[in-house]
């Protein structure tokens, strides 16, 4: 016996929503984002099945740090690693260089970290560029000049370009082409070959994107939009993780009774409540309120009361064929991530991060 809580990731729709990234911006390369255990999914399963599965030809893995790069490279990944935010210290340049990572660089001390390193293989780079989300990035005016300081460099083996949209999740934000317009300005003349990269996974679906060789697609891989609107190419995803559990109780209310924490759902009927065994310490939100749709038994039900540690509440009242052991979909194909964060007032990237380690995940592929 075990507890019957879950999350199903399904692997071929992971590779499924890879292929759609890469038909969207038919001439670029893609680094699948896979940071933060690959947003909740399993960052090693993730990068061995898209490794393995030789028709989606994955060109490379990004991640946040070199932690999680390592983590990969022991778990056997081969394919390249970018570290999205560059090396912290300058001890990490011998690791990066022997183990096929590239690495970012948005400031001046990195670059004379690399300066005087004594790597074993010249560092592939990833130069970034400030273009106005000032979080991290080179200056225009000061791009080119450390476009150059680092291709002259020996330890150098190539200089990549890349920014990041602050906007991208609105589409019609005016600082999205004021974005492209800083990029497309402060790379202008870099020499032949160069290649750039700024799309995330909105600018993707969004056709938002200039000079692009490198895509980085990252919540669209787990079939989750960054927009809170439906759109016609996020609606071509395909749901990677279904959160599932089942009911492990059921009390009968009298008009008048409150379940929960605090009492703060009170029954306005004579009701039947579902407890399921899925709480906050799962990542189900706990500030989702009472309403907040849970599907039970294949039909949806409302929240009823705080969410608790290990569990939830549900008004199942007048449902069909609800008992012990009834399964639930807490988000998934029926119920959608978007649809949930929206109600918590989140985004699915939380949900998906936040899923608590005590959740199995357990993989299928179809
Ligand atoms: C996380 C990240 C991405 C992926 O963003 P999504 O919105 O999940 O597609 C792309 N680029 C950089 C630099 C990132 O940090």
């Amino acid at each position: 016996m075990s507890r019957p809580t879950k999350a199903t990731i399904n692997l071929s729709a992971i590779g499924h929503n890879y292929t759609l990234a890469k038909q969207l911006q038919p001439n670029s390369k893609a680094v699948a984002i896979i940071k933060a255990d690959a947003y909740g999914h399993g960052a090693k399963a993730v990068a061995s099945y898209l490794e393995s599965q030789a028709t989606l030809n994955v060109d490379a893995f990004g991640v946040a740090c070199i932690e999680e790069a390592v983590e990969l490279r022991e778990g056997g990944i081969k394919k390249p690693i970018l570290l999205l935010e560059g090396f912290f210290s300058a001890d990490e340049l011998d690791y990066i260089s022997e183990n096929n990572l590239w690495t970012a660089v948005h400031c001046r001390q990195q670059i004379e970290q690399i300066a005087q390193s004594q790597p074993k293989q010249p560092i592939h780079v990833w130069l970034k560029l400030d273009s106005g989300m000032h979080r991290l990035g080179f200056e225009p005016s000061a791009y080119q000049a450390a476009f150059e300081q680092l291709a002259a460099l020996p330890q150098v083996a190539s200089v990549n370009c890349m920014s990041h949209f602050a906007h991208a999740d609105d589409l019609d934000a005016p600082q999205n082409s004021q974005q492209l317009a800083t990029f497309l300005e402060a790379t202008a003349g870099l020499p032949q070959g160069t290649q750039f990269s700024i799309a995330n996974s909105a600018a993707t679906l969004g056709h938002m994107a200039a000079r692009q060789h490198w895509q980085r697609p990252g919540i669209m891989l787990y079939g989750a939009t960054p927009f809170n609107h439906t759109h016609n190419n996020g609606d071509q995803l395909q749901v990677a993780m279904s959160l599932t559990s089942a009911v492990i109780a059921l009390h009968t209310l009298e008009a008048g009774e409150s379940v929960g924490y605090s009492g703060t759902w009170t029954a306005k009927r004579n009701s039947t409540i579902a407890t399921v065994a899925i709480g906050y310490a799962d990542g189900y939100p706990r500030h989702l309120p009472s309403g907040a749709p849970v599907l039970v038994n294949g039909q949806i039900a409302p929240l009823a009361g705080r969410v608790s540690m290990d569990m939830i509440t549900v008004d199942v009242t007048g449902l069909s064929g609800v008992s012990m052991g009834s399964p639930v979909e807490l988000w998934g194909s029926n119920i959608h991530a978007n649809q949930i964060a929206q109600q918590a007032d989140t985004i699915a990237y939380t949900l998906f991060t936040g899923l608590g380690k005590r959740v199995p995940r357990q993989y299928i592929s179809l």
